[in-house]
C-alpha cells in the first residue's frame, strides 16, 4: 500500500488554509499548526453586546480566487459559501462637504466624478481602461508565477507585459501618474488611496499601482453573507472535508532540518516528521525564532514594513443612511498624512479615516435593530516603539471629532459599545512583525522583486506563503501565494520521482 507524503502547515490564516486544501487534492496527508484557539489569523471576529464585527479584512475582491479552490477540490462553493457584488465599492467624503458615490461600474463613476467634482468623464473612463490593461498583462505574471525561478518564469507572458508597461509606470510614483491623469485634486487623491490596498505611500510607491483600482472599478467589490469571517469559516470546513487535520493551540517551536532538507516541525516539545513544510506566519519570524538564522531574518528586514492600523469596533446607537458599506473620510493634508505615517513614524492628528458597516447588507443580523456595526480604523505607522496607548486616546478624540463635524452629529455620544485593536496587539494576535497589516511595503520600484520567494532557496521541502512573502499582503494575493506554493510542491515532488525512478 502507498503511504501517503506528508505535509505540516505552520498557521491557519487564510493563506494556510488555502495551502492546506491545495496540498490535500494533491494527495499529502496534511497537519495544520495554529497558535491560536481558531483559524482565521489577521481575518477575525467579534461579538458586544449584539454587534457583531470582522476585525481584520473588511474589503472582499476576486473571489475567483476562493471559486478556484472549491473547483480544485470537487466541492459546490454554494453549500459554504454565497457571496454578491456591489453596485458601489465605496462612498468618500471631503472636508468641504462633497460626497463621491463611486460606481462599480466605470461609466457610472466617471459620470460620478464629473458630477461632483467636474473631471472629464474621458479621463476617468481612459484611466480605468489602462488600470485594466495594466493588471491583466502584468499582474497576472507577478501574481500567478514565482517570480524567483527563472525555469517558471521563461513560461510567462513576460512579451506582452513590458509591451503595456510605460516609463510612468516604473520611474514615477502613483501621485505623479495620477496628477498627470486627472484635472482635479479631489479625484487625484481617491485614486492615491489605492496605494493603501498594500500599506503604501503614493507618494512614493511607483506608478504601476494605478493597476489597482481595475480590481474595485471594473471587476468590482464583493459582500460575503456573514461578513468577512465567512472565508475563513468556508476554507476551515472545506479544509477539514479534504481531510486536513487542525491542532489549535499548539504553537510550533521549531522547524526542523538536516543538512538541506526539511525534516519536520517541533511542537510541544515533540518531533512530528513531514517531507514539505509551509510557513504561513510572517517570514520575519519564521527565520528568527523556528529557523534561528539570524542573518536571514535580518536581510528580511531591509525592506520597510507595510503601514500597519489603529481600528475601533464602536457598536453606534443609530443609523445613517448617508453611509454605506465602504466609507471613506479623507483628510485635508494627504501627502502630510503618509509623510507622518512612513518617515516621521507618527499618527497624523487629521487622519484619514476609514468605517466598514456590514450591518448595511444584511440589517438586522450584525446589529441590534436601528443601530450600526462601525469598523472604524486609521492607518498607522508599524510599531517602532511608539507609546500605543496614549497615541490610540489621542487618535480616538481626533476621528470623534472629525466624523462628528463631517457627519454633523455628535459621534461620541452614540458609541454604546467599544473595542480597540492597535500595531502591537496585531503583532501578539497575529504574530505580525511589528503589526503591519500587508508584511513589506511597496514604496519602491523593486518592492515586488525583493519579497521573499514562496520556497527556501537553503532548504528543501520549505516553503512560505501568506502576505508577508510573494506575491503580497491582502487576502487575493495570499491565496495566489498557496497557488503559486502548490505548483512548487507540484514540481518538486514531480523531479524527485523521476530522479529516483530506475532508468
Ligand atoms: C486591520 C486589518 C485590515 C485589513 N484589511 C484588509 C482588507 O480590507 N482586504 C484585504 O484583502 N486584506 C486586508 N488586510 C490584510 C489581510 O488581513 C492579510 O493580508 C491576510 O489576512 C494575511 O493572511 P495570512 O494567511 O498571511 O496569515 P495571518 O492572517 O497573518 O495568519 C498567520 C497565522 O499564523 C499563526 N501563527 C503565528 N506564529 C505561529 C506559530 N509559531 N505556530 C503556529 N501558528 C502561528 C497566527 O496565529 C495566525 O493565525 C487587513 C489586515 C488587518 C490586520
Amino acid at each position: 500500500m502507498d503511504v501517503k507524503p506528508s505535509a505540516i502547515v505552520i498557521g491557519a490564516g487564510v493563506a494556510g488554509l488555502a495551502a492546506s486544501i491545495r496540498l490535500a487534492v494533491q494527495g499529502f496527508d496534511v497537519k495544520v499548526f495554529e497558535q491560536a484557539e481558531g483559524p482565521g489569523g489577521k481575518l477575525g471576529h467579534l461579538e458586544a453586546n449584539g454587534f457583531h464585527f470582522d476585525t481584520g479584512p473588511s474589503l472582499f475582491t476576486q473571489p475567483a480566487n476562493i471559486e478556484e479552490l472549491f473547483a480544485l477540490a470537487g466541492e459546490p462553493i454554494e453549500a459554504y459559501f454565497r457571496y454578491r457584488r456591489m453596485p458601489d465599492s465605496c462612498f468618500y467624503f471631503y472636508e468641504d462637504g462633497t460626497m463621491i458615490r463611486a460606481s462599480a461600474d466605470p461609466d457610472q463613476l466617471a459620470e460620478e466624478l464629473n458630477r461632483q467634482t467636474g473631471e472629464s468623464v474621458e479621463k476617468v473612463k481612459k484611466y480605468l481602461a489602462r488600470s485594466a490593461k495594466l493588471y491583466e498583462n502584468v499582474a497576472g505574471i507577478f501574481l500567478s508565477h514565482s517570480l524567483h525561478k527563472r525555469s517558471v518564469l521563461w513560461k510567462a507572458p513576460i512579451g506582452k507585459a513590458l509591451a503595456t508597461v510605460k516609463p510612468a509606470h516604473l520611474f514615477k510614483t502613483l501621485d505623479q501618474v495620477n496628477t498627470g491623469s486627472f484635472s482635479q485634486q479631489k479625484v487625484v487623491q481617491l485614486f492615491n488611496r489605492y496605494a493603501t490596498y498594500n500599506g503604501s505611500n503614493p507618494y512614493k510607491a511607483p506608478g504601476m499601482l494605478s493597476l489597482i483600482p481595475h480590481l474595485e472599478h471594473n471587476e468590482g467589490t464583493f459582500y460575503p453573507e456573514g461578513g468577512m469571517i465567512s472565508i475563513v469559516n468556508a476554507l476551515y470546513k472545506l479544509a477539514e472535508k479534504k481531510g486536513v487535520q487542525f491542532y489549535f493551540n499548539q504553537p510550533v517551536e521549531r522547524i526542523i532540518r538536516y543538512n538541506n532538507r526539511v525534516e519536520g516541525v517541533v511542537v510541544n516539545g515533540k518531533n512530528i516528521a513531514a517531507s514539505v513544510v509551509v510557513s504561513n506566519i510572517d517570514v520575519y519570524f519564521t527565520y528568527l525564532h523556528l529557523l534561528n538564522d539570524q542573518a536571514a531574518a535580518r536581510k528580511i528586514l531591509k525592506q520597510e514594513r507595510s503601514s500597519s492600523a489603529l481600528i475601533f469596533y464602536w457598536g453606534i446607537k443609530k443609523e445613517f443612511p448617508q453611509l454605506g458599506l465602504h466609507n471613506i473620510f479623507f483628510s485635508e493634508a494627504y501627502e502630510k498624512e503618509f509623510d507622518h505615517i512612513f518617515r516621521l513614524k507618527k499618527v497624523y492628528d487629521d487622519p484619514t479615516v476609514y468605517i466598514n458597516i456590514t450591518a448595511k447588507c444584511e440589517p438586522g443580523k450584525h446589529s441590534p435593530e436601528g443601530k450600526e456595526n462601525w469598523f472604524v480604523m486609521v492607518n498607522v505607522p508599524a510599531n517602532t516603539g511608539q507609546d500605543w496607548n496614549q497615541l490610540r486616546e489621542t487618535c480616538r478624540t481626533q476621528v470623534i471629532e472629525k466624523l462628528s463635524r463631517m457627519l454633523k452629529t455628535n459621534i461620541g455620544a452614540l458609541i454604546e459599545t467599544e473595542n480597540a485593536l492597535d500595531p502591537v496587539l496585531i503583532e501578539s494576535k497575529t504574530g505580525s512583525y511589528r503589526g503591519s497589516l500587508y508584511g513589506t511595503s511597496s514604496n519602491s520600484r523593486m518592492a515586488a522583486f525583493m519579497r521573499h520567494p514562496n520556497f527556501s532557496r537553503q532548504i528543501q521541502g520549505l516553503y512560505f506563503v501568506g502576505g508577508s512573502v510573494h506575491p503580497g499582503g491582502g487576502i487575493p494575493l495570499c491565496l495566489k501565494s498557496a497557488s503559486i506554493m502548490a505548483s512548487l510542491v507540484q514540481n518538486d515532488q514531480q523531479r524527485k520521482k523521476h530522479n529516483s525512478e530506475p532508468v
